[in-house]
């Protein structure tokens, strides 16, 4: 897969584009699902208590001055618990959730209207990212997804070979899905799309370069928390294809490098406090 080289860094955003961080709830799970060897148990230790880790949900805002409003992941959706039902809130449990964390709650929080979004790109399909779509339904709004993911997550539904993390309440026809392809995408001026695979096929992580805060790469669930990037632990439970998220690690780590971009991941609450990010209605220019 050919690494980008200098497109990503002359593509710019226009003056006046904006961008919101949405905080969209707070997960709660075993490490062992996002950190290889996560409370793994020894000789001396045989039953160590597996530990649990807090984890946030994010989505991205973006007013583009030619583009309209472009969202980037959407959440596990506002009736999250109800939709998946007791057997997952117990394993991937949505905990210290208020109603002004649903997604239209959130988008309003930027003055805007979730009616108004014009493109929707999600990072990967799994029911904590793409959960959140059911506004989107039979609206005719494009939703752009890498090929591979499309195809593999109606394919896991379908088959019941990769059950609990894609759900097939969105995975429905009258979605606008909007597939890409290839390794890189330049969605717009200013944003850039990397094919990233590992956590899942056609994960794709987002490439914003901002006039005035500079570059932001925000990874979906290519890292769910800061071992994952800074000290390459490479992920637990939930890594679909090991070799290709090592590929993809080595590609995210060399556009940060080239870029000085900041890397925001997918379910991080220490890089959220080390990059003192700040959520909508803050914005970023
Ligand atoms: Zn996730």
């Amino acid at each position: 897969m050919a690494t980008p080289t200098s497109i990503d860094l002359i593509n710019q955003a226009p003056e006046g584009t904006k961008m919101w961080i949405l905080h969209l709830g707070n997960l709660e799970c075993d490490e062992g699902f996002f950190l290889r060897g996560g409370g793994v148990s020894s000789l001396s230790n045989p039953n160590p208590v597996s530990p649990r880790r807090q984890l946030i949900m994010l989505a991205y805002l973006i007013e583009h001055p030619t583009e309209g409003l472009i969202l980037y992941e959407t959440g596990a959706g506002d009736d999250y618990p109800e939709i998946v039902g007791p057997q997952v809130q117990d394993v991937f449990s949505r905990v210290e959730y208020t109603k002004d964390m649903n997604l239209d709650a959130q988008i309003a929080k930027t003055g805007h209207d979730i009616k108004d979004i014009k493109m929707v790109v999600i990072g990967h399909l799994h029911l904590d990212h793409a959960g959140g779509l059911e506004p989107f339904r039979k609206t005719g709004i494009p939703v752009y997804v890498h090929e591979l993911e499309i195809k593999y997550a109606f394919y896991a539904v379908a088959t019941k070979t990769d059950e609990g993390v894609y759900l097939p309440h969105y995975l429905t026809f009258d979605i606008n899905w909007v597939p890409f392809h290839g390794s890189f995408l330049e969605l717009a001026p200013g944003i850039n799309i990397h094919h990233s695979p590992g956590h899942t096929p056609g994960l794709s992580i987002m490439q914003l370069n901002l006039p005035k805060s500079g570059t932001w790469i925000f990874t979906s669930d290519q890292y769910h928390v800061k071992e994952n990037f800074e000290k390459d632990v490479p992920q637990g439970w939930l890594a679909r294809d090991h070799d290709a998220w090592v590929k993809s690690h080595q590609m995210i780590k060399g556009l940060k490098k080239r870029t000085g971009g900041k890397v925001v991941l997918g379910h991080c609450w220490d890089t959220v406090r080390d990059l003192k990010l700040e959520f909508a209605p803050k914005a970023y220019e």
